[in-house]
């Protein structure tokens, strides 16, 4: 099986929330794609209820994107403790993290409809919790986010 680089990271010796680079690729034309962890719960002590990633998943989408250029993809942990993040180019990890802040913060008083709620749009529309999701996002704030550096595992 081909190596995955997440399952390198020592996940006892991450401190969430945070954001951290968790890989960088390019394409055969030379083009970067980085590939980020927005993790918003420490790992193993806690997950986010599917509902409310859920809900994260659609605001973030949208909301992450009027902070940061050229994001690909935002998309749940399978854990539930985050977001993993593929975005174009090499942005400093300061930039991704203030990025995050400012969409957390937009999640955090979101007072409208969820976007892409409905049968037409969404694989699991009934499935959402627009008030967990703003805690989620107002707790990792008031933790204060921070860049975590990749601790590898020693194998
Ligand atoms: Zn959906």
């Amino acid at each position: 099986m081909a190596n995955v680089e997440s399952f390198d990271l020592d996940h006892t010796k991450v401190h969430a929330p945070y954001v951290r680079l968790a890989g960088l690729k390019r394409t055969p034309h030379g083009d970067a794609i980085s590939k980020y962890d927005l993790r918003l719960l420490q790992p193993n002590q806690g997950a986010i209820e599917p509902a409310a990633i859920h809900t994260l998943e659609h605001l973030l989408a949208g909301y992450l994107r009027d902070h940061l250029d050229h994001v690909v993809d935002v998309s749940p942990m399978g854990c539930r403790t985050g977001m993993y993040m593929a975005v174009i180019g090499e942005p400093d990890e300061t930039g991704v993290l203030q990025a995050f802040e400012s969409a957390l913060q937009d999640v955090a008083a979101h007072d409208r409809p969820i976007p892409g709620v409905s049968e037409l749009e969404c694989g699991n529309y009934r499935d959402h919790d627009l008030a967990a999701a703003r805690e989620h996002a107002r707790a990792a704030l008031d933790a204060g986010l921070k860049v975590q550096e990749t601790v590898l595992l020693q194998r």
